[in-house]
């Protein structure tokens, strides 16, 4: 209904255009940042008088924010086509302007009295989204820069200098498209086996190298296997860790493998999977994208951005 109205209005106002522009485009997919009725509201901009002055160039305005919409949305459609994926993704609703507050779900949070990073593996939300963590860092594919850009898909990943050591540029290159470059510890060794100052050198370490070769020092965390005990949360807290974010599914080329008993998606799940060649599994790191996202997108969920939640 709205969109009539737009339609018969044209442009009335910027982002009720945009709106009605993106509803078109995205059938069906939730427009990002659109209240329906928002241009209805008392008090709000009187509309634009035939003629009168700043009406043609609001006019332009619009036409040129949905031609510039068409084309982008021409890109993803391209894209999705070009890296083979079974459907368009959904695209995520805009990130929340308050960050949910995140509790763990394994009971190390308070520890005789004492306030330790979130321990999870889904994050609050009632929004069809999930997140797409990659872990370790061995397979340096420039394939997977390229089509995670082109496909605007976001993604975290969680590195471990050992693996990473041999190709900071290929991380850099990551980092300049938008990735956020968390903590996976230096050698990915089993925590709770170490005592606290060696965890302390895998995990500060690590921050160490982050800081050193990118420049920022990580507030997220996840330990090797997703073990870990109180010495683990308190060093990491000790070094700028604010939440350590483990998975509730973990993606291959060619399964899907399931913490949860109903084998199934909800809504803030984290999704885990690695950066691993053909000679570690069955397919390379554009058929696991491709089969994670004809999961995600048959299920009715978009990819949001973790940083944006946590
Ligand atoms: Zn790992």
């Amino acid at each position: 209904m709205q969109l009539v109205r737009q339609k018969e209005k044209f442009a009335t106002k910027r982002s009720g255009t945009v709106c009605a522009v993106l509803a078109v485009l995205m059938a069906g997919a939730a427009a990002s940042g659109c209240a329906a009725g928002e241009d209805g509201r008392a008090g709000g901009p009187r509309e634009p008088v035939a003629g009168r002055p700043g009406a043609a160039a609001q006019k332009d305005a619009a036409a040129a924010e949905a031609r510039r919409l068409k084309r982008e949305q021409a890109a993803r459609v391209a894209a999705a086509r070009k890296w083979g994926l079974a459907k368009m993704p959904l695209a995520a609703p805009a990130p929340p302007a308050v960050k949910p507050r995140i509790t763990t779900r394994e009971g190390f949070e308070v520890e005789g009295g004492e306030t330790l990073p979130p321990v999870f593996t889904t994050v609050p939300t009632k929004e069809r989204i999930v997140f797409l963590t990659m872990d370790d860092g061995a397979e340096k594919d420039p394939e997977l820069l390229r089509m995670m850009t082109e496909l605007k898909i976001p993604y975290s990943a969680f590195l471990s200098d050992y693996v990473v050591s041999d190709d900071y540029g290929y991380f850099k290159d990551m980092q300049a498209r938008g990735v956020t470059l968390n903590n996976h510890t230096l050698n990915h060794r089993y925590l709770p086996g170490l005592s606290k100052e060696e965890q302390r050198r895998e995990i500060c370490g690590e921050q160490d190298k982050l800081e050193k070769y990118f420049g920022k020092r990580p507030t997220l965390f996840r330990p090797p296997y997703g073990n870990y005990n109180g010495d683990t949360l308190r060093v990491a807290r000790s070094c700028g860790i604010k939440a350590v974010p483990l998975w509730a599914a973990e993606a291959f080329p060619d399964h899907m493998e399931w913490r949860e008993w109903d084998q199934d998606l909800h809504p803030g799940d984290i999704i885990l999977t690695h950066f691993r060649g053909e000679e570690d599994w069955k397919g390379s790191m554009a058929d696991m994208i491709r089969r994670v996202m004809k999961t995600v997108t048959d299920k009715g969920y978009a990819v949001a951005r973790l940083e944006d939640y946590v």
